[in-house]
């Protein structure tokens, strides 16, 4: 999920484990050219390892790579995409105990990024789902204060962590959230509960990809209670690297 450079020639990596959950492990020489392990150091990889643990600290004694996803390194896009979700998958992995559905989810997520033909909105969705296999569903198919239905287009109130319906008894200071339609509705509905494996089989107009992915980055920031930053180069409209302006000589 992340590399650091450490003394000499080592590598620290966070590795997401199915069963440890996220630890560090040093690739002891793996910056050097010749070493073994360098191909296995690569972000957004995926090996097999073979770890010493030895006091709470693990080392790489060797390992096998079995995918590199190399297209997310050529694309600004995919590079993007895959920071966000890691930053995110890294923060739940990191504060609670080792979960399985953690490392499955970033399986299907990854792959998704590397492969797929929108790889920022599925991270975006993938932080959503992530949110709710951790215990935050929001209330989508009903009205949050009363269990009525909804008439779409509707309102989706963030401190209220639902839909609220048009009457007055349901709707309290403070809800002012966003509006959602019923195409984002039933899409967002689908991420919380749709299989892994079929997580990304849908196709959605514009409109609603703009209003999921504004609903998705809202929640993971209110959930988590921090900002996530690495989509926010390739959100300003239009920007690419070369695109930006020549640097003034004086
Ligand atoms: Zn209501």
């Amino acid at each position: 999920m992340n590399v650091f450079a450490w003394k000499d020639r080592d590598r620290l990596l966070h590795l997401l484990t199915p069963d440890l959950g996220l630890i560090t492990a040093n690739a002891r020489g793996s910056a050097s050219m010749k070493s073994k392990l360098r191909s296995l150091t690569q972000l957004f990889s995926l090996s097999d390892f073979i770890l010493i643990e030895r006091q709470g600290r693990y080392t790489i004694r060797s390992g096998v790579l079995q995918e590199s996803f190399a297209g997310i390194s050529f694309d600004l896009d995919r590079l993007a995409a895959a920071s966000h979700a890691a930053e995110a998958f890294s923060d739940v992995a990191r504060n609670g105990e080792p979960h399985r559905y953690i490392f499955d989810l970033w399986a299907y997520t990854i792959y998704q990024i590397a492969n797929g033909e929108d790889p920022v909105f599925a991270a975006r969705l993938a932080t959503f789902r992530l949110m709710v296999e951790s215990g935050f569903a929001p209330m989508l198919d009903a009205c949050v204060r009363c269990q009525c239905e909804i008439a779409y287009p509707c309102q989706f109130s963030f401190r209220a962590g639902g839909l609220v319906c048009e009457k007055s008894d349901c709707r309290r200071v403070g809800d002012e959230g966003i509006a959602l339609s019923e195409g984002a509705a039933a899409l967002l509905c689908y991420i919380a509960k749709a299989p892994f494996n079929r997580l990304f089989l849908f196709q959605v107009s514009d409109f609603v990809r703009e209003e999921a992915s504004n609903f998705a980055d809202r929640w993971l920031e209110q959930k988590m209670e921090k900002s996530y930053r690495r989509l926010s180069l390739i959100d300003q409209s239009g920007f690419r690297f070369e695109d930006s302006p020549p640097i003034k000589s004086n």
